[in-house]
């Protein structure tokens, strides 16, 4: 984490690090704002629920920005130098490829906000799975939640339409 009050290059910490990045680095959190580096190749289906906006500043590379309006599916490409503000409670689901990076500003949440992760069927959007977690949660409740519903086919079978999510 860098200190406050002091600058630093990004894209000279991105090529510093480039070869040993993990999924993300985060820059600050110890702050009103968590600002955070993460890059792809990234395989997720789920939808966040922020209670707070986000900030997403494509780098390199591109961002497929999935996200629903009034529950209907949209989809904002992000190419490198493009800006874009989620609001809070909108779900949107980031998709990258390999070479996408990405700078990504959120607010810190209060003690009473949760955050919660959606699993839609891709052909009616009927909900099929659902966690609400803490945002600072270390269990890694979003990455089981996928392995459960990828163990069991009923929980990515879509009660409406039956379509199965591929995870
Ligand atoms: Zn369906």
């Amino acid at each position: 984490m860098f200190p406050h009050l002091k600058g630093f290059n990004l894209h000279q910490w991105i090529n510093d690090n480039r070869n040993n990045w993990g999924q993300r680095r985060v820059i600050w959190e110890d702050s009103d704002f968590i600002a955070f580096v993460t890059r792809g190749p990234n395989r997720r289906k789920d939808f966040h629920i922020n209670p707070g906006d986000e900030i997403f500043y494509q780098l390199e590379g591109e961002l497929n920005l999935h996200y629903l309006s009034n529950g209907k599916p949209e989809l904002a490409m992000l190419k490198a130098g493009d800006l874009f503000l989620m609001p809070g409670k909108v779900p949107h689901s980031p998709r990258r490829s390999e070479g996408s990076w990405t700078f990504v500003v959120e607010r810190i949440r209060r003690q009473d906000e949760i955050d919660r992760f959606i699993w839609l069927c891709e052909q009616c959007q009927t909900k099929l799975y659902e966690t609400d977690i803490r945002f600072d949660d270390p269990s890694d409740a979003v990455r089981k939640a996928s392995e459960a519903m990828r163990r069991d086919k009923n929980l990515a079978t879509c009660e409406s339409c039956d379509a199965v999510l591929e995870l």
